[in-house]
């Protein structure tokens, strides 16, 4: 069976006001952060066949080209990664050029997913992002013509934005010939800046029901324009899944390099320690865990019911037990839930609420 990789490279211009990422502005630790790096991928590289590879962050366009070559070598000769390969590298719009595709290209990138947020800069400036709209559609447009394969991001529900700016920023990104789209609902679970400024009444955001209208809104928008949506937050033309992100979601294991990231091998997940200067230290761990098998059929069911295509009823049944008869009929009849022949999946008001939803089956 072969492996995903992830790779996390943390450090970014600015901290943007929303971001949870385990993260780093100080560009002085570059250097010792990708020895800590190489020397992890080296001590857990064992020769194992690898199809998808991901460069997260905080920002990997920012990553010194000599940095992410050397990187990249340690990838390939820990191990057997496959010639047809998904390699995704994210990026911000101010560092997409079409001399810095053409360079990634030539380290094996047949992917970019650009950091676009909004093309609105009335929203791009309270979450304090780097570029603004026009160089988000300039990155766009260099990458799209350089003729890799271009997903960017959104976000549903930033300070400023109305239900008009939204549907605008959709419209523009649907007309620029990407082939994938993530969109995601601002979330603010973790202590953030804009947390803090939401919660001092300085800042304040759209509310909850005109969000979840037009995230239904946008999933029919999208289906409309060719994009099929695969996962909650994810949408795709033909073939421009992402394969990395489908892995996470259908449990297949993944090796996890960098601060704060996660593996999955076998049935143990593990994470790295979040603190920068003890990764760089050789103090890499964070958790190990075995999970359990209530927690295993939980997290099959949780990551199955998350993607468009759900799951088997039958499986249904099995992880969760006759119950699960009644809260599918109940969600067939409420019309959070379809029913497709065998399978089970939310509809797209029920992702909106498919975590709680789902904490009813356990
Ligand atoms: S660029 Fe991305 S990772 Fe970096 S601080 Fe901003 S949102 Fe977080």
């Amino acid at each position: 069976m072969t492996l995903g990789i992830y790779v996390h490279l943390p450090f970014c211009r600015v901290h943007c006001a929303y971001c949870p990422f385990a993260i780093s502005t100080d560009l002085s630790l570059q250097s010792a952060y990708i020895d800590a790096l190489i020397r992890e991928i080296e001590g857990r590289a064992d020769g194992e066949g690898a199809d998808t590879i991901f460069f997260g962050g905080g920002t990997p366009s920012r990553t010194a080209p000599q940095d992410l070559a050397r990187v990249i070598t340690a990838i390939r000769n820990g191990f057997d990664v496959a010639d047809d390969a998904e390699f995704s590298l994210e990026a911000n719009p101010e560092d997409v050029t079409p001399e810095a595709i053409e360079f990634w290209r030539s380290l094996g990138v047949n992917r970019l997913s650009i950091g676009v947020q909004s093309f609105d800069d009335r929203e791009l400036q309270p979450i304090g992002r780097v570029h603004d709209a026009a160089r988000a559609r300039e990155a766009i447009y260099d990458a799209t013509s350089s003729g890799i394969r271009t997903s960017i991001d959104l976000i549903l529900g930033l300070p400023n934005q109305t239900a008009e700016s939204f549907r605008s920023s959709l419209d523009e990104a649907i007309a620029t010939g990407i082939g994938h789209v993530s969109i995601y609902m601002l979330d603010l679970d973790e202590d953030t800046a804009l947390r803090r400024r939401v919660e001092s009444g300085v800042v304040s955001l759209p509310d909850e029901e005109l969000i979840s209208g037009l995230y239904v809104e946008m999933v029919e928008t999208l289906r409309d324009a060719g994009f099929a949506q695969y996962e909650i937050s994810n949408f795709a033309r033909p073939a421009e899944e992402s394969r990395h992100n489908l892995r996470y979601w259908r449990r297949q294991h993944y090796h996890g390099f960098g601060l704060g990231a996660h593996s999955f091998i076998g049935e143990r997940r593990f994470a790295n320690t979040r603190d920068i200067h003890s990764y760089i230290g050789g103090v890499v761990s964070d958790f190990s865990e075995e999970l359990t098998e209530n927690e295993r059929r939980h997290e099959l069911v949780f990551l199955r019911l998350r993607q468009t295509s759900g799951i088997h009823y039958e499986d249904l049944l099995r992880l969760c037990g006759e119950e699960a008869v009644g809260w599918i009929e109940h969600g067939v009849n409420e019309g959070w839930l379809q029913r497709d022949g065998s399978r089970v999946a939310f509809t797209p008001a029920g992702f909106l609420v498919s975590s709680e939803l789902i904490s009813q089956l356990f």
